[in-house]
C-alpha cells in the first residue's frame, strides 16, 4: 500500500504488489497451460519450490499469505531433511536445487559419482543429465526428487482438488524426464480419477509473471 500511495503521488500510476509464483499462475491462467480451468495449481520446482492455488477463477489467498503458497513446505518425508520453516521432510528440504548439493553428498558412494568433481553447484539439468549417463548416485538422488515431487503433487490434488497442476521452475528445463513420472505416480496414489488431473509444464516461461501483472493491474482479478 505503501508503493501504491507513492506510485500514485509521484507519477499518477496505479501500483500492486503480488507474489511472482501467484502473479504466474495469473499468467497461465490467462494465456498459458492453465488457459480454461479455473481450478489451478502452480509449483515451481527450481532454487526453492514455490506455490499458488485458484479455485473458481480466483486466487486463493489467506490473510497471513500461507494457505496457499507453501508448495514448498508442505511435507513429504515425515522422518526426511530438517526443513528452513523448522518442519521436517518438506519438499522443499528434500527436493530443491538450493539443497541438492547437500542431498547428493549424503548419499553413500557419492564420492564416486562424477558429480562429486563438479566446481559448481549441482542442478538438476546436471544431475539429470548424469542419470541418462549411468551415474549410480545421481539416478539415487532423482528417483529421490521425483519422488518427493510426486508426493507433493498428490498432496496438492487431495488439498486443492484442481484440474491442472501447472509445473515451472528450472527443472522444467527437462520437463519430459520428469512429469511422466509424475503422473504414473499420481495414477496410483492420487484420489482422482486416473489422468483427470492435467500435469503440465509451463507454456509461458518466465513471462509468465509478467503477463500475470497485467492482468492484475487491468483489474481483471
Ligand atoms: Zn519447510
Amino acid at each position: 500500500m505503501i508503493f501504491a500511495g507513492w506510485s500514485k503521488g509521484s507519477y499518477g500510476l496505479p501500483c500492486r504488489a503480488e507474489n511472482d509464483t501467484r502473479l504466474a499462475l495469473l499468467g497461465e491462467h490467462f494465456a498459458g497451460a492453465a488457459k480454461g480451468f479455473d481450478d489451478a495449481v502452480l509449483a515451481t520446482l527450481g532454487t526453492g519450490i514455490g506455490g499458488a492455488v485458484m479455485l473458481g477463477g480466483k486466487l486463493l489467498q489467506s490473510g497471513g499469505h500461507k494457505a496457499e503458497g507453501l508448495a514448498g513446505h508442505l511435507g513429504v518425508a515425515w522422518n526426511g531433511r530438517v526443513s528452513s520453516c523448522g518442519n521436517r521432510g518438506c519438499a522443499e528440504a528434500e527436493a530443491s536445487t538450493s539443497l541438492l548439493d547437500a542431498v547428493c553428498s549424503e548419499r553413500e558412494g557419492f564420492a564416486k559419482s562424477a558429480l562429486a568433481d563438479t566446481a559448481t553447484a549441482i542442478d538438476f539439468h546436471g544431475l539429470l543429465d548424469a542419470a541418462d549417463a549411468g551415474d549410480a548416485s545421481a539416478l539415487e538422488v532423482v528417483d529421490r526428487c521425483v519422488g518427493g515431487w510426486s508426493a507433493l503433487t498428490v498432496t496438492l490434488i487431495h488439498a486443492y482438488d484442481p484440474k491442472v497442476v501447472v509445473f515451472g521452475g528450472g527443472a522444467m528445463r527437462r520437463h519430459e524426464a520428469i512429469l511422466p513420472r509424475i503422473r504414473d505416480h499420481l495414477d496410483w496414489h492420487a484420489w482422482a480419477e486416473k489422468g483427470s488431473v492435467k500435469i503440465v509444464p509451463t507454456a509461458l516461461g518466465s513471462s509468465a509473471a509478467l503477463l500475470g501483472a497485467l492482468h492484475l493491474l487491468r483489474g481483471r482479478v
